[in-house]
């Protein structure tokens, strides 16, 4: 498999590199686009560079076509990214290497449990996005007759404790909240957690926002980071957004794609204040301002205090 090229280290060591990285399993959606426009506007704030990763590993769950959809869609709202955009189903061969790096030390192992028989297991505790915490089954060789299937990684007991600089501090045992987690999945693509780690590592990332629904995955990051012996970046999760009443927002209100039939021309300016208004920001345009007009006031202006906390519905021309 083809290894593509990332960014060089171009970067002085303190210069801000936030990174955009959608999963193009579906058009950009308003909870994508508002991470574009809070990792754009915090990246450029600091003078820094906005890199852009395809993160299309879950081939049965990307649609063709989309990525270039979302592309384009970021272009016609008026973002810059810098640098090449990087696939991650083009960078099998770094995963493929950085499990081999796990194996070696005995830091992961093969693990033959199918999903049914970790929920068979009647005691297992679940953890926090209500999975079962994986009980250990196959920590200390495979059961015999039984075939490997995905790999996993040891956790320990000690805690991860991070400060995001929105949510605030958050602290989370993993042997309790997930067990020894899956870098490798049983149908074959490197999970999530371990593509993600490499990426922003070999990409120089230093900064990540992105959505609070990644809040909980940050300690399984991080813990990867430590063993690998890479740096962790800040990180900053942003608000959620939800349909009326917390509900979630069904797919025709959620895009925000050309091709879902946004015409961003008329609209893009009115999508991107109402972004950063989203974010606690107060931008002083009229919903008709040109896009690029209002990023570069976020650029120079955007307060990462102001943005909040909770949840929130998406109000499109709400001043
Ligand atoms: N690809 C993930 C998503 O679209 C984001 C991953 C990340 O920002 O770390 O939800």
């Amino acid at each position: 498999m083809m290894m593509s090229k990332v960014q060089p280290h171009v970067h002085e060591e303190r210069r801000i590199v936030g990174r955009f990285a959608p999963s193009p399993t579906g058009p950009l959606h308003l909870g994508s686009l508002v991470a574009a426009v809070g990792s754009y506007l915090m990246a450029k704030r600091g003078g820094g560079l906005w890199l852009l990763r395809m993160e299309d590993l879950d081939t049965p769950r990307v649609v063709p076509g989309m990525a270039d959809d979302i592309l384009r869609t970021l272009e016609a709202l008026g973002f810059q990214w810098d640098g090449e955009v990087i696939r991650q189903s083009q960078r099998t061969d770094a995963y493929q290497a950085a499990l081999g790096r796990l194996m070696e030390k005995g830091l992961a192992y093969p693990c033959g449990c199918s999903r049914a028989e970790i929920a068979r297991i009647a005691s297992a505790p679940h953890g926090k996005e209500g999975e079962p915490v994986y009980p250990g089954t196959c920590r200390h060789g495979l059961p015999p007759g039984k075939p490997p299937r995905a790999v996993r990684v040891r956790v320990t007991e000690e805690p991860i404790v991070f400060e995001d600089c929105i949510m605030g501090r958050v602290r989370e045992a993993l042997d309790r909240s997930c067990g020894d987690f899956v870098v490798r999945r049983a149908d074959g693509p490197f999970a999530y957690h371990l593509a993600v780690v490499v990426d922003d590592a070999e990409q120089g990332v230093n900064q990540v926002v992105r959505g609070s629904d990644l809040l909980f995955s940050t300690p399984r990051q991080i813990y990867l980071q430590r063993l690998f012996g890479y740096k962790t970046p800040a990180y900053c999760h942003l608000p959620l957004v939800t349909g009326p009443g917390g509900a979630k927002l069904s797919k025709r209100d959620n895009a925000v794609s050309l091709s879902a039939g946004r015409d961003l021309c008329k609209d893009g300016g009115a999508l991107l204040l109402a972004a950063l208004r989203f974010l606690g920001q107060s931008p002083p345009f009229p919903a008709a301002a040109p896009c690029r007009e209002i990023l570069a006031w976020g650029a120079a202006r955007f307060d990462a205090a102001l943005v909040p906390q909770s949840p929130a519905l998406f109000r499109m021309g709400c001043l």
